[in-house]
């Protein structure tokens, strides 16, 4: 055994200290950026936010309405193969460009995948997600998809340390998925006593991916605009949200009311809801890491993602950044006591 004293953070634990800045409006802050991929060599260029790969989050419903924001939807992997037609020959271009098709490591999820992006080959990116990236049979994995697909970028996680997101890296992946535990109906911390806290995950997986070349998503843990900030400012290149895209009528999950108010069911992906509806219920030698929630019903997500890229705005200006870009190079955290930050947030 053996015991790191070593100060980790998560988004709770600091606020960004506003910098003298030449910026009048946050009209004059662009949030866009463009990536080449480590490994893929593929350029996209968009806002780096991303709808998570959940089945209450990452719909096509979802990757239409964010792409009219040029923002990300990693679209979950429970859609047919007829499904992904009748979307994909609908669907605009702008929006293929912005969506990412999902897959776990089994091989019917593998064989699927393949037959998507054999059938659509305008859609650029796989997003291979496994709740433990650390296993040698995902490398391998990933190795193998970064064989079969050597012109797509590869989204692969999730892990919260450097030396993982090297191997990844080196596997073949272009883009790794940060975290483990944060999630907002996750319940791997209680369950199993694992997890990173997760800005020190970013700041540290990020510094490991830049070093080689690749990019990072920061997965789970935003529950505010500020945290999307702050997980920007820690060195995400990507931030990836679940909870905060919940909710609305382009996210999956029943719509039920309650004494005249509406709720909409959103839960996590290894959750006992999820595990009955995909997999006929939950084995008995693991248990459930997730939980379900109902969270009350808050309409078209337009108005949220403008309330999100509003808030980024605004913390870009802030600290005098005028493009999200610089927005890391800007950021000094203070430390705060947890208290404090509920008062302001
Ligand atoms: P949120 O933005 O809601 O805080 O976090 C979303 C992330 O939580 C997802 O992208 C995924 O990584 C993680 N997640 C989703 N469902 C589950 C689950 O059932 N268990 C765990 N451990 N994590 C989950």
């Amino acid at each position: 055994m053996r015991i790191e004293n070593e100060l980790k953070l998560g988004f709770k634990d600091v606020m960004i200290r506003p910098k003298r800045s030449t910026l009048k409006s946050r009209s004059q802050v662009t949030l866009d950026r463009e990536f080449t991929f480590l490994n893929s060599k593929k350029t996209w260029k968009g806002v780096p936010i991303m709808a998570a790969n959940m089945d209450t989050v990452g719909t096509f419903e979802m990757a239409t309405a964010l792409a009219e924001h040029n923002v990300f939807t990693a679209i979950h992997k429970h859609y047919s193969f007829e499904q992904w037609k009748d979307f994909v020959t609908n669907a605009n271009e702008q929006t293929i460009r912005n969506i990412a098709v999902s897959t776990g490591t089994g091989k019917s999820d593998a064989e699927k995948t393949t037959k998507i992006l054999t059938a659509f080959p305008q859609i650029d990116f796989i997003c291979i997600d496994v709740a433990n990236g650390y296993s040698e049979h995902f490398v391998s994995f990933v190795k193998k998809m970064r064989e079969k697909h050597p012109d797509k970028t590869i989204i692969a996680g999730n892990v919260v340390t450097g030396e993982m997101v090297e191997e990844l890296l080196l596997a073949g992946a272009d883009i790794i998925k940060v975290g483990i535990g944060p999630g907002s109906v996750c319940t791997t911390r209680v369950k199993t006593g694992v997890g990173y806290p997760q800005l020190s995950a970013i700041i540290e997986c990020a510094d490991a991916a830049h070093g080689l070349g690749g990019q990072i998503i920061s997965d789970g843990g935003c529950k505010t605009p500020g945290d999307v900030a702050k997980a920007f400012g820690g060195g995400a290149d990507f931030v990836m949200l679940g909870g905060m895209l919940a909710g609305h009528e382009q996210s999956g999950g029943n719509l039920i009311e309650k004494d005249g108010e509406k709720f909409k069911i959103f839960y996590g992906m290894s959750s006992e809801t999820a595990m009955n509806k995909h997999v006929g219920g939950v084995a008995n030698y693991r248990a459930s890491e997730g939980k379900t929630v109902e969270i009350p019903y808050r309409g078209n997500v337009h108005n949220t993602v403008n309330d999100i890229l509003g808030g980024v705005r605004s913390t870009c200006t802030y600290v005098g950044a005028s493009r999200l870009k610089e927005l890391t190079k800007r950021t000094t955290f203070i430390r705060v006591q947890e208290q404090e930050n509920q008062v302001y947030s």
